[in-house]
C-alpha cells in the first residue's frame, strides 16, 4: 500500500550514499515554552507565499515557491527534500486531512535558508491567568460550563442569576490592598458551580474580569426569566476601619426580597461568625435591586476596609466558607418559600 514511502525511503537511503542527510537544528526549549512545537503546511505556504501540492505519491507533499524552489515532505518521514538536498527534521511528518504538520523547526530552517527571517517564530509566551488575587492563595481555574458534577436535586427548578459585582474598569471598593471585584467574582464562580451541581439553571452577569453595564446585568436576568437574582459586593467603610460584617440587601417594596436576603445573611453569619449586620431594607433606589424582575438582594460580604476582614476576603478558603453559606441560603429560600420567591 505505502510503495510511495519505500519508494522515498529508498530513494532517501539512495541519495543518503551520495549526499550528507543535514539534521535540522532543534527548536532550543526554554522555560517560557516547554512543548514542542508543529506547524501545518497550509499555515508554512501562507506565511512563506507559497503554494503547496500532494504528490506524486499518496504521502508526498511538495512546496514550490513563486521562485521555482521545491521542497518535499512526506508523511510518517523525518526526512525531507529542499531543492534535491536532503534534511533531517527533529520528528516525522505527520498527515492529516490532506495537511501535512511538521516540528516549527523545520519551518524555522526554511524560513533562514530562503532569507525570509522575519518570518521566524520564537518561543510563545505562557498565556497569562485571567485573573490573580493574591499571590498566596492562586484562584481556582474556572471550569467550562457542563463539567459540573449534579450530586443532588435540591435546587431543580431553579433558575438564578449571579451577579459578581464590579469587574473590569471598575474595580469597586479597594481596602488594604484587595479589589472589591477580585472578591465578588470567585465567590460567585464557586457559587455557581455549587447551584449548579444541586440541579439549578445558573445565568452569570460575567465569568470573567469584565463590566457590564448595570441595565446589561438586570437585563439579562430578566431575560432569562430568573425567579431568583444576588449581586455579590464588598463593602468599604470611608470613615471607620474598624467596621466588619455582612450584611443583604433587598427592595423595600419585595417582601419575598427580604425572605431570601435574611436567608443569605443568616447562612453567611452561621458559616463565618462575622458580625451580623442583618437584611435591611435598600434605601438608595439600587439599580439590580430597582430593575430586576425577580426575587433580587445584594450581599455585602465584609468590609475591605477592615484589614482583618479584607485579609479574609481574599482568602480562598474564605471565600468557600462565603460560597457554601450563599447557597444554603439559596437552598432554604428555594425549598421553603418557593412558592412566594419565583414567580
Ligand atoms: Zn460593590
Amino acid at each position: 500500500m505505502r510503495t510511495t514511502l519505500i519508494t522515498f525511503a529508498a530513494l532517501a537511503i539512495f541519495l543518503a550514499g551520495c549526499t550528507t542527510i543535514s539534521t535540522v537544528p532543534p527548536q532550543p526549549v526554554t522555560a517560557e515554552d516547554p512543548e514542542p512545537r508543529d506547524i501545518w503546511i497550509s499555515e508554512m505556504v501562507a506565511e512563506l507565499g507559497w503554494t503547496y501540492d500532494r504528490g506524486p505519491g499518496a504521502y508526498d507533499y511538495t512546496m514550490s515557491s513563486p521562485q521555482g524552489d521545491r521542497v518535499v515532505f512526506e508523511a510518517g518521514s523525518d526526512v525531507f527534500n529542499v531543492n534535491g538536498t536532503l534534511w533531517r527534521q527533529e520528528r516525522d511528518a505527520f498527515d492529516r486531512r490532506r495537511d501535512l504538520r511538521v516540528p516549527e523547526s523545520t519551518f524555522n530552517f526554511l524560513c533562514k535558508h530562503f532569507g525570509r527571517h522575519d518570518l521566524v517564530r520564537g518561543p510563545r509566551r505562557q498565556p497569562k491567568a485571567e485573573y490573580t488575587l493574591d499571590p498566596i492563595t492562586p484562584l481556582p481555574e474556572q471550569e467550562p460550563a457542563g463539567t459540573v458534577k449534579v450530586t443532588s436535586t435540591l435546587l431543580k427548578g431553579l433558575t438564578i442569576c449571579i451577579d459578581p459585582g464590579h469587574g473590569g474598569k471598575d474595580p469597586g471598593g479597594i481596602g488594604n490592598g484587595v479589589q472589591e471585584k477580585d472578591v465578588c467574582l470567585p465567590v460567585s464562580l464557586m457559587l455557581r458551580d455549587l447551584c449548579e451541581s444541586a440541579s439549578a439553571k445558573v445565568v452569570m452577569t460575567r465569568t470573567t474580569d469584565v463590566y457590564p453595564e448595570l441595565d446589561a446585568r438586570c437585563e439579562i436576568a430578566n431575560k432569562a426569566k430568573c425567579d431568583l437574582f444576588v449581586s455579590i459586593h464588598a463593602n468599604i467603610s470611608p470613615t471607620d476601619d474598624s467596621v466588619t460584617g455582612i450584611e443583604v440587601f433587598y427592595n423595600q417594596n419585595s417582601e419575598p426580597g427580604a425572605l431570601f436576603a435574611r436567608a443569605l445573611v443568616g447562612a453567611l453569619h452561621t458559616a463565618t461568625g462575622a458580625n451580623n449586620r442583618g437584611a435591611k431594607k435598600d434605601p438608595r433606589g439600587l439599580r439590580v435591586l430597582e430593575k430586576t424582575g425577580m426575587t433580587a438582594t445584594l450581599v455585602e460580604l465584609g468590609f475591605l476596609s477592615n484589614a482583618q476582614e479584607a485579609r479574609l476576603l481574599s482568602q480562598k478558603q474564605y471565600q468557600e466558607k462565603l460560597a457554601k453559606a450563599l447557597y444554603e441560603g439559596v437552598v432554604a429560600t428555594w425549598t421553603r418559600n418557593r412558592a412566594s420567591v419565583s414567580k
